[in-house]
C-alpha cells in the first residue's frame, strides 16, 4: 500500500483527502443495476410524509471522523431513511436509536440524526455500511454485496487509527469477517452473538457485535436502548485498555 509516511504531517491531509475520494466514488456509483434502480424509483414515489422533499436518491457517502478509532459497520441505507437524507443513520428510528447511545457516550454531539444539515457531529466515530444503496426489502444480494465491499475495504484501509470495529448485525459481521480473511487473518471461531468481542490484534484490535438497531429488533425489543449503550461502553472501555499507539498496518 502506498502512501506518506504515517509519522509526517502530511499524513493527516492525504487520510482526509483518500476517504473524500472514496466518498466521492461512491457517489457516482452505478455498478448494481437493480440497486441504481431501486434508489431511484423509491426517490421519485417518495412516502407521503415525506412528500416535500427531494430525496438523495444516490450511494450513501460514510460519515464520521476521519480520526476516528471506532468504526461502526451498518447494513445499508433504508429507503426512507439515508436514501432520502443523504447521510448515513440519519432520518429513520434506525439512526435515532444508534445516535441516542452514541451522544450518552459522549460520541455524538447530538441525540438524533435527522437531516443532513442538522450539525450532528460525531467525535472518534465512523459510520458506514456494507452496501451504500438501499436494498429492496433491506436485503442486498450477495453480488452487491460483493460488488460493494470493495469501499468499506478502502476505507478500513484508510482508517490508521481505528482500535474497534463494531458490526451491527450479521450481515456486517461477515463483511469485517471477509475483510479480515482478505488480509489472511485467521477468522475461525468468529461467531455473531450479541455483545460479543473478539481480539483481532494485529489490525483493528477489537472487534464487535451487535444486533441491528432496525425497527424489527427495536419493537421486538430483540435490541433495547440498554443492551446498545453496553456495547457502546464496552467499545470505549476496549479502545482505552488499547491506548498503545496501534497503527493500521494495511495504510
Ligand atoms: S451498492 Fe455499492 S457497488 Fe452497488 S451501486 Fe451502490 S455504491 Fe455501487
Amino acid at each position: 500500500m502506498t502512501g506518506p509516511n504515517p509519522q509526517s504531517k502530511n499524513c493527516e491531509r492525504y487520510r482526509r483527502t483518500k476517504l473524500r475520494r472514496i466518498a466521492d466514488e461512491v457517489v457516482r456509483c452505478k455498478a448494481c443495476s437493480r440497486l441504481v434502480e431501486y434508489r431511484q424509483k423509491v426517490a421519485h414515489q417518495r412516502k407521503r410524509e415525506f412528500k416535500d422533499w427531494t430525496y438523495w436518491g444516490r450511494p450513501v457517502p460514510s460519515f464520521g471522523d476521519p480520526r476516528a478509532e471506532f468504526v461502526i459497520i451498518g447494513l445499508a441505507p433504508a429507503a426512507h431513511g439515508a436514501n432520502r437524507t443523504g447521510r448515513m443513520f440519519t432520518g429513520d428510528s434506525s439512526g435515532n436509536f444508534l445516535m441516542r447511545a452514541l451522544y450518552e457516550a459522549g460520541l455524538a454531539n447530538k441525540p438524533r440524526s435527522e437531516r443532513a444539515d442538522d450539525g450532528l457531529q460525531l467525535n472518534n466515530t465512523y459510520l458506514t455500511a456494507t452496501v451504500r444503496c438501499a436494498p429492496p426489502k433491506n436485503k442486498p444480494t450477495r453480488l452487491e454485496l460483493d460488488t460493494c465491499k470493495r469501499f468499506l475495504h478502502l476505507e478500513l484501509d484508510s482508517l490508521r487509527n481505528g482500535k474497534v470495529v463494531l458490526a451491527l448485525g450479521k450481515v456486517a459481521f461477515e463483511a469485517y469477517k471477509q475483510y479480515l480473511r482478505e488480509k489472511s487473518m485467521n477468522v475461525e471461531g468468529l461467531t455473531f452473538v450479541h455483545g460479543a468481542c473478539y481480539n483481532v490484534a494485529p489490525h483493528f484490535p477489537y472487534f464487535l457485535a451487535s444486533y441491528h438497531p432496525s425497527r424489527q429488533n427495536t419493537q421486538t425489543r430483540r435490541l433495547t436502548a440498554e443492551m446498545l449503550s453496553m456495547v457502546v461502553r464496552e467499545m470505549k472501555k476496549k479502545a482505552k485498555k488499547n491506548h498503545l499507539k496501534h497503527r493500521n498496518p494495511y495504510f
